[in-house]
């Protein structure tokens, strides 16, 4: 081979071997955070699956994968810790109480440098495959892609209360509480930067990300039955979900207090001016007596006093949006920004 010839050739290999490891440096990241709460059994089955569902996207993205324990009284850490040392993708954050799933899902959002986020359970309830789906979706400019479940393996009694809680939510809210959404979902690194900035204590992750707009995409599945131990989702915390989700996203409740006053003071006014004819100007064709004025007089002067709370209400309303430190309005895209 001629000097020259083996200059071109080294020169065409290297240039190859460069552009491999250019597309290999580019490969984006994705996380997976996993809270995880009781699950020893599930957290070895669950990382199984997912080295299985990321072997065929390993081309194109790198990925962390990192579990939330939420202080499981279990052997949950210590699984997620024999994870760690096998692999060095996989990491763990041991939270130093039971703060629950909703702050468990956001307790990784400092430190971490991903492209997009996966949010998702670790019992087996969130099928692994549906990831490719969320993959795909993103990369065709979807910043948020979310699970619905196509039918939900709870009880008839919970199923009914759920699909009440979301109808009414949608009404009182300017969020769209659409039913059986689940909170795996695939969330744009533009998105988490909107998210960090929400300070509320007693948050809803789904909502907030589903409430910050951009565009959507649903993908729809049938949720499969938990793997190992049964739902950790006890009255008490369905109940805190709930009245979170209404605090956190209407002021319907306060401003009840005004249709109730309306009703209560217009109802009491009238019959009282009423009464007031039929005793002293028409001769009392109808019996009125002077406890019923006392009765109707009492009414009226609790809607008073109920105007003067629905006046307070207002104010704590006013507070209420203050306090919770949301951001005043949201960029979609900035140009010539340096990152
Ligand atoms: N979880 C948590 N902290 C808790 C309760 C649950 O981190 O206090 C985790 C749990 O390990 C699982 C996910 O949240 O990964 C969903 O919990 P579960 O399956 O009990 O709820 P459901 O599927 O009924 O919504
Ligand atoms: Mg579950």
């Amino acid at each position: 081979m001629k000097k020259i010839d083996f200059l071109i050739y080294s020169f065409i290999i290297t240039e190859n071997l460069l552009t491999l490891y250019l597309f290999c440096m580019n490969k984006k990241l994705i996380s997976f955070v996993v809270p995880a709460y009781r699950e020893e059994k599930n957290i070895p089955l669950f990382y199984d699956e997912f080295k299985k569902t990321f072997v065929n996207l390993q081309e194109k993205y790198d990925y962390e994968l990192i579990f939330v324990n939420d202080w499981s009284p279990d052997k949950t850490w210590e699984e997620i810790l024999k994870l760690c040392k096998i692999d060095e993708n996989v990491k763990g954050i041991n939270l130093s109480r039971n703060f629950w799933k909703e702050i468990a899902l956001s307790a990784w959002v400092e430190n971490a440098a991903w492209d997009a986020v996966v949010t998702t359970d670790a019992d087996w309830q969130r099928p692994m495959h549906i990831i490719k789906t969320f993959i795909l979706n993103w990369e065709d400019w979807n910043e948020i892609v979310y699970w619905v479940r196509k039918q939900m393996n709870r009880n008839f009694f919970r199923k009914m209360l759920s699909g009440i809680f979301n109808k009414l939510m949608t009404k009182i809210s300017e969020v769209e509480f659409e039913s059986w959404v689940t909170d795996f979902m695939l969330i744009d690194r533009k998105v988490v930067n909107y998210f960090t900035k929400y300070c509320d204590k007693n948050r809803i992750f789904r909502w907030i990300i589903l409430s910050l707009g951009f565009s959507k995409q649903k993908v729809y599945f049938v949720e499969p039955p938990r793997k190992h131990w049964s739902t950790q989702w006890q009255i008490s915390k369905l109940f805190k979900l709930a009245t979170d989700s209404v605090t956190s996203f209407s002021i319907f409740p306060l401003k009840f207090i005004w249709y109730l006053w309306i009703f209560i003071v217009f109802f009491s006014f009238w019959l009282l001016t009423f009464m007031t004819i039929s005793r002293f100007f028409m001769g009392n064709p109808y019996w009125i007596t002077n406890s019923a004025f006392f009765i109707i007089s009492n009414v009226f002067l609790s809607g008073i006093t109920l105007s003067w709370l629905w006046i307070i209400a207002l104010y704590i309303a006013k507070i209420h949006s203050e306090v919770l430190w949301r951001p005043l309005y949201i960029v979609d895209k900035k140009v010539n920004f340096k990152e």
